[in-house]
């Protein structure tokens, strides 16, 4: 799929993903910085559809987007929009722009779909004392629930029409999240899973629908750790159905989805949106979060960088949507704007994914675009389109990434103690610009081919993990590092095991640095760093030095050569030093930036990086 294998090829854009319907219901400023009730909005939203506005998009050289299909209304009403959709999704693909039929999961506006079906009641996730959930305080949109008979038949169903209608590429969810859920069909499928548990402490058909919230520090009531992977089940289950009714009439329509791709507990214990789960389902992510890249005080660096992790460590891919859903200030065109722009196209472009500019696309009042925007972007864009061009051979290659990072989804999710620690060594890795990789574990799963690629590996205060993992780590040729005291304490249901099992192996052991994670678990994922020495602690063959600030790739081609080192960076940085022994090295390098290029002369086995800012890439010549 092109799309997967070449995502440098692609650009995004915003697709005026929601209909009239949901704007008017909402009233205020929403998705793409609209007002919701405004006056002007069915004449903005029918310039929209129009050829006019996809000359625009296609003349950036945007060749992505999600367009409106379904925002969970019910299909009899939202079907007489469905010819104006496909008329759109035509006039896209007709001038070479990928088209995703935008598909709601995680609503019912009941206000509405109670016309169609009376009994959308019965199809709604209950809270605790049996009340619909709303969604995200908006209280005419019911949560669903995946297990009540009909909701899940009745997305295949609209699925179906959309994909047979052959006007779109593929589908993007929304919001693949699901609620605690205590209905009584959750109630019936929670007794059958803890029977096939065959404990011996209680009777299923009597055991309680454990509390979710608060998230407890570190989980290991039995019966609510089973109650959260019931739940993982069931979110998957639905989302693989989704995926064979799509695929079984079109192999070749894109399904992609929105969840955060982030390591947050939140995740894993209430939303059940958990990377491992849900990835499987889609050919690619998407990872709306509020982490804009940018400095937030002098020792946070938020990033994208954490969602690109934790994807390639799932063989997956993620396209972060950071914009505030499209609404977010489009920057002032200065200078300092520009290179923060710059770095976080480049970010993407660097982590093997897809740049976004939905802001570009936004409407400003009364419904025009907003042009002083688009000339100063424009050349930055074309700019970096060519780039991606020109290089899409090294864009396209994986990581040197000798360091591995141990994440197991379990410990992490069940503890917290587990996460902090985790979250502190990446953060560490990270801003040393140590080239790391994650090596993904969950239950009895542990990807040995990744493990096996690094010759070090870091295990983060791991507390939970299986016998089968532990086997394994004892297999493991490489360097093995122990940080935090507690790794192997418990297995993969936070059991205490008679001894900590890893001792006997010869670790190295290092300390973990205090950094504050406690922002970390929401949606904007951002951590303050305290100065540490990881970068002498995990020195490597092919390295760099350069400011914390600063992101580095570097692109390793089969033969073992490293023929870029893509860097971004939120500010000016004052330069940096590359260093790569005559192995890794190809003939001939030059400096690319968005305003030229310049030569790279290598002194023995170091290169000097000039000053910069936005990003600069080390080429292959
Ligand atoms: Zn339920």
């Amino acid at each position: 799929m092109e799309i997967v294998e070449h995502p440098s090829r692609f650009f995004w854009t915003f697709g005026n993903h929601e209909n009239l319907p949901m704007y008017r219901r909402i009233g205020k400023v929403s998705t793409g910085g609209v007002q919701g009730n405004a006056l002007w909005l069915e004449k903005w939203h029918n310039w929209y559809d129009s050829d006019e506005c996809v000359d625009r998009m296609a003349d950036l050289g945007l060749n992505l987007l999600h367009c409106r299909c379904y925002k969970g209304m019910g299909w009899e009403y939202e079907k007489d929009d469905f010819p104006r959709v496909q008329a759109f999704a035509e006039r896209c693909r007709k001038r070479g722009i990928t088209v995703l039929a935008y598909v709601q999961y995680a609503t019912l506006y009941h206000e509405i779909m109670r016309k169609e079906l009376p009994h959308v009641a019965d199809w709604a996730a209950l809270d605790e004392n049996g009340k619909p959930y709303d969604y995200n305080g908006q209280y005419w949109r019911w949560m669903p629930c995946p297990n009540r008979p009909g909701f899940v038949e009745y997305i295949e169903k609209v699925l179906k029409i959309i994909i047979e209608s052959g006007s779109f590429d593929g589908v993007m969810f929304d919001n693949m999240v699901d609620f605690p859920c205590y209905c009584p069909d959750c109630r019936k499928k929670f007794v059958e899973h803890i029977a096939e548990k065959n404990w011996d402490f209680l009777y299923p058909e009597f055991v309680s629908m454990p509390p979710v919230l608060p998230i407890p520090d570190e989980l290991m009531d039995p019966v609510a750790i089973e109650f959260v992977r019931m739940r993982h089940n069931s979110i998957r289950d639905a989302f693989m159905r989704f995926r064979k009714v799509i695929k079984d009439i079109n192999p070749d329509a894109i399904i992609t989805g929105n969840f955060p791709m982030l390591p947050r507990r939140y995740s894993y214990i209430y939303g059940s949106n958990v990377a491992s789960v849900l990835a499987p389902a889609l050919d690619f992510t998407l990872g709306q979060s509020a982490s804009n890249p940018g400095l937030d005080g002098t020792n946070s660096v938020v990033s994208q960088v954490y969602a690109y992790k934790l994807a390639h460590s799932l063989h997956t891919k993620v396209v972060p949507l950071v914009d505030s859903d499209a609404g977010g200030p489009a920057g002032s065109g200065s200078a300092k704007s520009n290179e923060v722009y710059i770095a976080q196209l480049c970010e993407s472009l660097f982590n093997n994914s897809i740049p976004v500019d939905r802001i570009v696309m936004k409407p400003t009042r009364g419904g025009g675009l907003d042009q002083k925007v688009i000339e100063t972007r424009r050349p930055i864009l074309k700019r970096i389109q060519e780039i991606a061009k020109k290089y899409e051979s090294i864009l396209d290659l994986p990581e040197y990434a000798p360091v591995g990072l141990l994440y197991a989804e379990d410990s992490v999710g069940l503890s917290k103690a587990s996460s902090e620690a985790f979250l502190r060594c990446q953060e560490s890795l990270l801003r040393a610009n140590v080239p790391y990789r994650l090596v993904f574990a969950r239950e009895n799963f542990i990807d040995e081919a990744e493990m096996n690629l690094c010759s070090t590996l870091i295990l983060p205060d791991v507390r939970c993990m299986s016998d089968r993992v532990l086997e394994v780590l004892r297999s493991y040729k490489g360097e093995l590092v122990m940080a935090g005291r507690e790794n192997g304490g418990c297995d993969e249901n936070y059991c205490q095991r008679a001894e900590l099992p890893l001792e006997d192996l010869p670790a190295r052991r290092v300390e973990i640095t205090p950094h504050d994670v406690s922002k970390a678990m929401y949606y904007k994922f951002q951590i303050f760093y305290e100065k540490d020495n990881w970068a002498e602690l995990f020195p490597t063959e092919a390295k760099i030095e350069i400011d914390t600030v600063a992101h580095a790739v570097f692109k390793q081609s089969p033969d073992g050569k490293i023929p870029g080192v893509l860097i971004s960076a939120v500010t000016s940085v004052p330069g940096g030093t590359i260093t790569l022994p005559e192995k890794f090295r190809a003939k001939e390098y030059e400096f690319v930036t968005v305003e030229g290029t310049q030569a790279a002369v290598f002194n023995g086995d170091k290169v000097e990086i000039p000053p910069f800012a936005g990003m600069i890439m080390l080429c292959a010549k």
